[in-house]
């Protein structure tokens, strides 16, 4: 009778997952990169549970190519490292392993996670915060506990690489093929584990045009405040995912509407909202419609740009501000980008050469207008010219009184070209390595 309750329990904890067979789902192993399935069949030869998870299963199921491919497994980070020469060893707060094919940019790293225990650890009240956010998420767990501490419905599905069948807990299929966004658990208790799963909800309904059902919509309003307690440099890889995936404009507007945008970008917020409809909403969506543009037809774009455009009103505000103060224009536009990128970096910490980006691409603006002399033949030559140019039409589409000065940069480049050509190439030889550039992923194999 007792063993009755014992079972009874266990069942109302752990709902029986839903096994979809191969032939009632579309995954086919043809569009799983052979790095992942070697990865997989090799965990498995040796007896351990080898699945594909997250990500990679979501966008198969979606017909998309995925971005990458994440393993999960019963095998301890140890006994992976020994099976798989090519491996690493990461992450402090949880270990994973990175198994590494191929060199350069053919590179393929496949990240394979040990199945993590339950997310809240009873057992273990101190890997808790206070509030409820968790601070050690360090404990091994199977199958069944992994997949209550995933974020969304659509992301905890499991591929096993044992009998093809896709194996689903969270009525995540069904998500799928309703195009519905729904946090797995209590979305409240979830977003206080971990707020960024707010940011998570947004990007994902934005890339795969799904919509955020109302339970895990509800709270985010009122919960988007918690992002404040979350490092600054792990915002920023947040906000470059939101911003480089091909969907910003989206993105953006879809931050706004929850709330979210202002918790990232608090200065660019404040002037938003009291100039609504004005120049810099539509600076700011020229930016990021050339963004996306520009990542569709497989260009590459700089975070520096995209980051010069976010913050360019209440930059503009400041300038004014130091002017009317008495500052030369210079030495305003100096200033101001200190403050303004000294106060962004508190909320997302960025790399320098980033922020070091958007700085020159400001301080071009005051310089364009003049033109004397041997001026523009020496700021053509500058290694921003280019971006600061690009930021100059940005202003004259964004209804900027800059036409004029747009006209006759543009020639001036045309009657130049040689110069400019020259410049480009000294350029290049001594582009900085660290210039990182986005790349939309490879196309999807036929
Ligand atoms: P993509 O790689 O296409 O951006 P993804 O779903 O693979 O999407 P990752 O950030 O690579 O996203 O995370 C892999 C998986 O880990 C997710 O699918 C999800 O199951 C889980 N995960 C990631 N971040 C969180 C989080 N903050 N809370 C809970 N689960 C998470
Ligand atoms: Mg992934």
């Amino acid at each position: 009778m007792n063993s009755d309750i014992q079972t009874a329990k266990v069942s109302v904890l752990k709902p029986k997952a839903r096994v979809i067979s191969r032939e009632h789902h579309c995954i086919s192993r043809a569009n799983i990169s052979d790095a992942a399935l070697k990865v997989l069949n090799r965990l498995s030869n040796a007896g351990f549970q080898a699945y594909l998870v997250g990500g990679s299963v979501r966008d198969l199921l979606l017909g998309r190519e995925p971005k990458d491919f994440d393993v999960a497994t019963n095998a301890h980070p140890e006994q992976i490292r020994e099976l798989f020469r090519n491996s690493r060893i990461i992450g402090r707060r949880f270990r994973l392993v990175h198994i590494h094919y191929g060199r350069g940019r053919e590179q393929e790293v496949i990240e394979v996670s040990t199945f993590r225990g339950s997310h809240v650890n009873d057992a273990d009240p101190a890997g808790e915060s206070l509030e409820g956010r968790i601070i050690r998420d360090n404990v091994y767990g199977t199958i069944d506990d992994d997949v209550w501490r995933r974020d969304l419905s659509v992301n905890a599905l499991f591929y096993n690489i044992k009998d093809f069948s896709v194996v689903d807990y969270v009525g995540g299929m069904e998500d799928i093929l309703a195009g519905r966004i729904r946090m797995v658990g209590d979305p409240t208790e979830r977003y206080i584990e971990d707020p960024v799963r707010m940011l998570r909800a947004v990007r994902f309904a934005v890339k795969l045009g799904f919509r955020i059902e109302p339970a895990t919509e509800a709270p985010i309003q009122k919960q988007a405040h918690l992002l404040r307690e979350i490092p600054a440099a792990r915002l920023f890889e947040e906000v470059l995912k939101l911003f480089l995936s091909g969907y910003a404009v989206q993105s953006f507007e879809q931050l706004r509407h929850y709330g979210l945008f202002a918790e990232l970008f608090p200065q660019t917020e404040a002037v938003l909202a009291t100039q609504e409809g004005g120049f810099p909403h539509t600076l700011l969506i020229h930016a990021l419609e050339n963004t996306d543009k520009r990542l569709a037809e497989n260009m590459p774009v700089t975070p520096g740009f995209i980051l010069a455009a976010l913050l360019w009103e209440p930059m503009q505000e400041l300038v004014r501000e130091y002017m009317a103060k008495g500052q030369h224009e210079h030495e305003a536009f100096k200033l101001a980008a200190d403050v303004v990128i000294s106060r962004q970096i508190a909320t997302t910490a960025m790399p320098r050469r980033f922020s070091q980006f958007a700085r020159e691409v400001w301080q071009l603006q005051p310089r364009l207008p003049r033109r004397g002399g041997k001026r523009p033949h020496r700021l053509i030559t500058h290694p921003r010219f280019r971006a600061g140019y690009d930021f100059l039409l940005l202003r004259a589409q964004a209804g900027e009184n800059v036409e004029e000065l747009v006209q006759w940069w543009t020639d001036f480049q045309e009657e130049n070209s040689e110069l400019m050509a020259s410049a480009r190439k000294t350029k290049t030889t001594h582009r900085p390595r660290h210039v990182r550039q986005a790349r939309r992923p490879r196309k999807p194999k036929s």
